[in-house]
């Protein structure tokens, strides 16, 4: 037997295993915390509305159906929200399906890639699976995205822009006149893809939503959004894309599988988006509850990112990886970033208030 396994390909042998981050059972098992915080994953602690819950319940009797492979009532209703063609929405088993569907219709081996560093890792994962190159732009000393660099390898006709706004894990944003600059810049023969994952906690927030920064572009481009974040749908993976047209629409259509998204998340997504009050609750919760911890965090003197997302990013000065441990010690999940020159950091989930006090009163415990 051959062991070392020569049938893989070489950029699978590139890849590091996904950091997801780890579950209530695994925590409970290794450390029998009295609670647990789970704050690693950039979830929603208010859950999904009552109205998906029933919507579930209902839709489960029709569980022997195979759903419906266009999603077209949820497609349409997606439609109507943004402003768009039917034809110009895709669903996908969460957006992390779309960003793996993306690179297989774009890339070619030999292609280049340019995203934003401290990056989320499968935008840079997917992409060497194609054979082509990570192109990073990382923050600058203040820590804010560095958007001449960003331009600058932007005008040089890249395949992929493709990049998180407000970043993950560093929260960073890009602010309205950047990415209208960014979006203009994009040539002619380079795709544009902003994955706007945390686009709900960023509103009317000096935050310019990506798809009216795109209206009237002439190159394509894409924007992802989930149901996983705000919307409290992660464990049914389900996020869409807006494409720029319907042609490039049915081409992505032509590589996804047929079935990627399942009945009872298009039914659940459906049931969330006619109940954007709760939407409201939790985007609310995220965005005070952000501010107070942020504050918490600089009195006791961290250095921490700017946040549009629900979640912060933070120096912790010494390894994020020890640190991280010694909050799991205590029942608090958060995720040390292992990526390098950030292997200080951490990012925290905004919670709810006991949650982030839980974190709070965890953290100072590791400076005592
Ligand atoms: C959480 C997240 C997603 C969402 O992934 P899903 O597959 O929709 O759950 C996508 N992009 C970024 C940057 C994220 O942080």
């Amino acid at each position: 037997m051959a062991s070392d396994l020569n049938i893989v390909r070489p950029e699978v042998k590139q890849l590091t295993p996904y950091n997801s981050g780890l579950t209530i059972a695994e925590v409970q098992r290794r450390y029998n915390p009295r609670k647990i915080s789970k704050l690693g994953s950039n979830e929603n602690p208010l859950g999904p509305s009552p109205a998906v819950v029933s919507a579930l319940t209902s839709y489960a009797a029709n569980s022997h159906i195979y759903p419906d492979p266009a999603g077209q009532a949820l497609r349409t209703r997606l439609a109507e929200k943004h402003g768009v063609a039917v034809e110009q929405i895709i669903l996908g088993n969460g957006s992390e399906d779309l960003l793996s569907v993306i690179c297989r219709t774009i890339l070619r081996p030999g292609d280049r890639m340019v995203t934003l560093y401290p990056s989320f890792p499968l935008h840079e994962d997917y992409t060497t699976v194609m054979g082509a190159e990570v192109d990073r732009v990382g923050l600058d000393a203040a820590l804010e995205i560095d958007v001449d660099l960003l331009l600058a390898k932007i005008g040089t006709g890249p395949r992929l822009v493709m990049f998180a706004n407000p970043m993950n894990p560093a929260g960073a944003w890009l602010k309205p006149d950047d990415l209208r600059r960014v979006a203009a810049a994009v040539p002619a023969q380079s795709l544009l893809v902003i994955d706007e994952a945390y686009a709900e906690y960023a509103e009317g927030d000096g935050y310019l939503e990506a798809p009216d920064a795109m209206r009237g572009k002439d190159s394509d481009w894409i924007v992802l959004r989930t149901f996983s974040k705000a919307w409290g749908l992660a464990g049914l993976r389900i996020g869409y894309g807006i494409v720029s047209t319907s042609l490039l629409t049915g081409y992505l259509d032509r590589v996804r599988t047929p079935f990627n998204t399942n009945g009872a998340a298009q039914a659940a997504a459906i049931a969330a988006l006619d109940g954007e009050a709760h939407v409201r609750t939790v985007v609310e919760l995220a965005r005070t509850e952000r501010e107070r911890v942020r504050s918490a965090l600089e009195e006791a003197g961290y250095r921490v990112v700017p946040s549009r997302g629900n979640f912060l990013f933070f120096d912790t000065g010494t390894s994020g990886t020890d640190i991280s441990e010694a909050l799991l010690a205590e029942g608090v999940i958060v995720k040390p970033w292992k990526q390098p020159d950030y292997e200080r950091f951490v990012r925290v989930s905004i919670g709810t208030a006991a949650e982030n006090d839980h974190f709070l009163d965890a953290l100072s415990k590791t400076r005592s």
